[in-house]
């Protein structure tokens, strides 16, 4: 039985639950970020914990580093060399490991990328354009036009996790329509050319008990937007940011995510670090106020991430090794692109 992404209930995350645990080898993971930044606290909860955990139970892992999709938005990439380096940091600091997972970059993989091209021909430009999350992502872009990359990057998001036949993603809320893209490509493809055997999965989402942490300003928090806390921040710095974050005019402290969503993100917060129950800790908070949540959503977080950011900075003077990696990791990759594409070409009668 398949669970489609957008059935979030408790009870459908239990079954999906039940079904790894039961049998980790069945499921193969593809989650991956774009290096427009570092890596924050609405990664950590909404995916990167959920990713080590997966590959701890021994589900075969794949983290992709998206560099194509930085030009989504921007036209220059900057400093992209030091982001990409960042980015395998912060994965490393938390715990992924690159012997059990795949680290690899999205532009090395020639065969991956060219699935974009029978892939983009199974959707119509009105499907692309009713996508919600890029429909936000153009809002907030960069750009004064909106370029034909950035319409079409959920095809490419397609292409990186079929490439590999993942069935599960470990994501954020803001992925879920992008996943539903991919879940339709995979049974478009399968009908058309493979009716049959079929060739790809339809993956499903694995969202975390934070699907979408909020900045300091109250939006989601996101690398490009100036609202996150960095895995990367000092403790100064965390402090600094969370002072300033967004709250509101109600000076008693209650967990209300759908009526107080500032307040409640950083009871979350909170709450996540030290592994309690929001409704608790905004209880205990109570008459304390802003400035009391503010001041214990810091310090749970600074005491959470002290280690992660030890071995974030530990790792920082071993840049060969992560070097290293990426190398590893895209010729791996490339294996595994490459004898998918072998089977698209032969199912699409054009190996010639
Ligand atoms: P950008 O601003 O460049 O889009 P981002 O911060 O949104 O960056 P992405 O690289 O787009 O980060 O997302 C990587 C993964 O992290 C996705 O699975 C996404 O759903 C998840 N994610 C990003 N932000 C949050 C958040 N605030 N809460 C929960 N999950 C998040
Ligand atoms: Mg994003």
């Amino acid at each position: 039985m398949q669970n489609h992404p957008e059935n979030t209930t408790a009870e459908a995350s239990g079954n999906l639950e039940q079904r790894i645990q039961g049998n980790p080898g069945r499921f193969r993971v593809l989650t991956g970020d774009s290096p427009t930044g570092r890596l924050h606290l609405g990664h950590y909860f909404g995916t990167l914990q959920n990713r080590v955990r997966l590959q701890d139970l021994g589900v075969e892992s794949f983290v992709l580093v998206a560099d194509y999709q930085v030009l989504t938005d921007r036209n220059v990439a900057e400093d992209l060399a030091s982001s990409v380096e960042g980015l395998v940091l912060d994965y490393l600091a938390v715990g992924i490991d690159s012997d059990r997972t795949t680290i690899f970059t999205h532009s090395a993989i020639a065969a991956l990328n060219q699935l974009l091209l029978p892939f983009l021909s199974l959707v119509s430009v009105a499907e692309l354009g009713r996508n919600p999350t890029v429909k936000d992502e153009i809002a907030h872009s960069r750009q004064s036009a909106v370029s034909g990359l950035m319409f079409t990057y959920p095809v490419h998001q397609a292409a990186d996790i079929l490439f590999c036949k993942a069935n599960l993603v470990p994501v954020g809320q803001d992925q879920l329509p992008h996943l539903e893209v991919t879940r339709t490509i995979a049974r478009r493809f399968n009908s058309r050319y493979a009716p049959e055997a079929g060739i790809f999965p339809e993956p499903e989402a694995m969202l975390s008990a934070a699907p979408s942490l909020l900045g300091t300003d109250g939006g989601k928090m996101s690398k490009s937007r100036g609202n996150a806390v960095a895995l990367a921040d000092d403790a100064d710095e965390t402090a600094r940011l969370l002072r300033g974050a967004k709250t509101d005019s109600i000076r008693h402290i209650t967990y209300e995510p759908a009526t107080r969503p500032e307040v409640s993100s950083l009871v979350l917060l909170a709450a996540l670090c030290t592994g309690r129950d929001p409704h608790e800790v905004a209880e205990e908070i109570g008459a304390g106020g802003a400035g009391v949540l503010k001041k214990t959503a810091t310090e749970a977080v600074n005491e959470h991430l002290a280690p992660i950011r030890a071995r974030r900075n530990a790792y920082a003077q071993e840049r060969g090794f992560i070097r290293n990696i990426l190398k590893v990791g895209n010729e791996r990759a490339n294996a595994v692109a490459e004898m998918t594409l072998g089977e698209v070409r032969t199912a699409m009668k054009t190996s010639y």
